[in-house]
């Protein structure tokens, strides 16, 4: 597992098909959300402004 400060971040959208999987962002700690991005490579998972930020 890459350390994100290293990784070329590549995203993904998770979308949560049920109330009991919600995620906070990794980056900015808001949430929980019903949706998240996560990097495929190094697992960092955050909102969508931080996918800019990340
Ligand atoms: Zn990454
Ligand atoms: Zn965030």
């Amino acid at each position: 597992m890459a350390a994100s400060g290293s990784c070329q971040h590549d995203f993904k959208l998770l979308k949560s098909d049920t109330t009991l999987i919600l995620w906070n962002c990794h980056m900015c700690h808001s949430g929980p959300h019903w949706y998240i991005y996560e990097c495929s490579k190094c697992k960092l998972k955050t909102c969508q402004p931080c996918t800019y930020k990340a």
